[in-house]
């Protein structure tokens, strides 16, 4: 990952926003194909697609037609009492919507959709509690601003909203308030981006744990109104196991929960908060569990002969008594995508390769178009650490598997971060890139993972696009697991690209739901994915959320129009 081609963000009056205003991540920062030798032919097989060629064009910001503001000047007097009120239109742009492919689409086209009228960023708690009551008074609408990495439509104002817009943006509420070193509880303001919160704990030896790949640019108070999972949730668990309590500034009032490890007091309160995607208020602070910094931690490679070979491995390992703080194993296409974007290798890595291709073909009798790279990660004291490898090792061989030491996963370690900008690569090339997350028993998960990519196979013909779809298994339960797909093509020529991309992402996401499985595991609902809810949750299901937001905000002032 480097910056070895400028930047196109043309816009030089606002001030630096967070994330580009067209895509993922910082503006010097894009992917290139140009230091990974296997990349640019691999996806020309996959895809028919030349990445070789300079990307397309975006349209200059100063060309973007951004409406004027509707603040009405009450509305504006009452908030600028509390909080700096910005009408720039970059800012307005940039707090519009989140970075699913539908948002970048639509924004690199100029189409920017019902933005924001004003962006507030109250400094305290008291300063969103009155951002709140005077959006109330004024019947205006209020949208919660975590980091904006929302990939299911939750940020977006309905297309129709006449009434003004308030985007609500946290991050001036970004502090660790307390660690209490006894009950391994932290008190933290719900607007800290994840490397400014681990930064603020480890400064005190401690850590959340919470690694989602979006953990650069996202924060504790998006990741709980989405009920987020991070890359280490075997060991840590997700938000929803990570957050103990929450202040929740709502129409009715300081909402707070208190950090207790269990209670009996009716459906639980804790958990409406957990994934309502800015619905029932804004959440401004949170009591979470905090662990102190493991002494040792490795992530491993390992290798599978097949899918379901692996998939056994995964399974037998969460019923066993290891406890890896990471479990994820790719299929074989996924496999090959991670084994094209390996860097220039030196002579040395071309000839451990070829030993290695060598031992697995006549050794172990591995046929290497059908393998999985799988990395399995530890952490503790050395004791632990050393138990939980052997025990693991030895549930990874009874399936056929083998160890290929830490430097993929070292690799994979240091890279994660870095995989959402390859979308952006793609964009520019005209290739749409995306992902659809589920869980289901391990039971379904076999099944599951057939249908998901016959489907998406089979929407891939009907458009008369060549298509390829990939999965990896992560998140491992005591009952089952989550199934990530990302899925790519280039859209046909002629026909709405955004209409193709549905295509494939419905009959994926109607996979998931007609095999057992749930809409998501940790992306939300939002807009994009509300169309299943019904059939994830039963009409009853749906009845008691509704009924849940109504009665919190009957106004529909909080965020409408998300998740029902
Ligand atoms: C490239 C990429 C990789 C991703 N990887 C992961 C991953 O590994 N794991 C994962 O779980 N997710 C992932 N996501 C999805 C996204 O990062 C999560 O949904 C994340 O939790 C959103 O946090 P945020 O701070 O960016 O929230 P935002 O996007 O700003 O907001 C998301 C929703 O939460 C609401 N909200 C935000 N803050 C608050 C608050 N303080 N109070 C009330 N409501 C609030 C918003 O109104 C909105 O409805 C990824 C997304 C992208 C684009």
């Amino acid at each position: 990952m480097s910056a070895t081609t400028p930047i196109r963000d043309q816009d030089t009056r606002a001030p630096a926003p967070a994330m580009k205003w067209w895509g993922w991540g910082e503006r010097d920062v894009e992917f290139t194909h140009e230091d990974k030798p296997g990349l640019a032919p691999f996806i020309r097989e996959a895809l028919g697609v030349d990445v070789t060629r300079a990307g397309g064009g975006l349209p200059a910001f100063a060309a973007l037609q951004i409406p004027e503001p509707q603040l009405p000047e009450a509305l504006r007097a009452a908030l600028e009492t509390v909080s700096d009120v910005s009408t720039d239109a970059h800012d307005r742009v940039v707090h519009g919507r989140g970075k699913s492919l539908r948002d970048l689409v639509r924004q690199r086209r100029g189409e920017l959709g019902r933005l924001p009228d004003a962006v507030v960023r109250p400094a305290d708690e008291a300063g969103v509690e009155a951002v709140v009551r005077a959006v109330l008074d004024a019947d205006a609408v209020l949208i919660p601003f975590g980091g904006g990495t929302s990939i299911s439509g939750s940020l977006e104002p309905p297309a129709g909203e006449s009434r003004p817009v308030i985007s609500l943006d946290l991050s001036r509420l970004a502090k660790v308030l307390d660690v209490d070193p006894v009950a391994r509880l932290a008190r933290v303001q719900a607007g800290a981006l994840g490397p400014d919160l681990e930064r603020q704990l480890a400064e005190r030896g401690w850590t959340l744990g919470h690694f989602p790949d979006s953990f650069s640019h996202s924060t504790l108070g998006g990741w709980i109104a989405t009920r987020s999972s991070g890359m280490q949730s075997d060991r840590y668990g997700d938000i929803a196991e990570l957050t103990r309590a929450v202040r929740v500034a709502t129409p009715s009032g300081m909402l707070a929960t208190r950090p207790v490890p269990a209670t009996s007091t009716g459906p639980s309160v804790r958990e409406m908060v957990l994934g309502s995607e800015g619905r029932l208020g804004v959440i401004t602070e949170a009591t979470v569990h905090v662990r102190r910094l493991p002494a040792e931690r490795v992530i491993l490679g390992y290798l599978f002969p097949t899918w379901e070979a692996s998939l056994a491995a995964m399974r037998d390992i969460a019923a066993s008594e290891a406890s890896p703080s990471v479990t994820r194993v790719s299929d074989s296409y996924e496999t090959a995508f991670s084994f094209a974007t390996r860097k220039q290798p030196t002579a040395l890595d071309k000839l451990k390769s070829t030993a290695l291709q060598t031992f697995l073909k006549r050794r172990k009798g591995f046929d290497v178009s059908k393998m999985c790279l799988s990395f399995i990660g530890y952490e503790g004291t050395g004791s632990h650490v050393a138990a939980q490898r052997k025990l693991t090792g030895k549930i990874v061989s009874s399936h056929g598997g083998l160890c290929i030491g830490a430097s993929p996963g070292e690799l994979y370690d240091q890279k994660k971060f870095d995989t959402p900008y390859i979308r952006d690569f793609l964009l520019d090339r005209g290739t749409l890139a995306d992902v659809s997350e589920t869980a289901a028993p391990w039971s379904a998960l076999g099944p599951l993972y057939d249908a998901v990519t016959a489907d998406a196979r089979a929407a891939f013909a009907e458009l008369g696009v060549r298509g390829y779809i990939m999965c990896h298994l992560s998140h491992s339960y005591h009952a089952g697991a989550c199934l990530y797909f990302t899925f790519a093509f280039e859209p046909r020529a002629g026909a709405e690209e955004l209409e193709q991309y549905a295509r494939v992402k419905s009959a994926i996401q109607q996979a998931f739901v007609d095999n057992g499985a749930t809409l998501s595991h940790h992306h939300a609902v939002g807009t994009e994915h509300a169309e299943w809810l019904e059939q994830d949750l039963s009409a009853p299901g749906v009845t008691m959320l509704r009924a849940l937001f109504d009665g919190v905000d009957p106004g529909h002032n909080l965020n409408p129009g998300k998740i029902v």
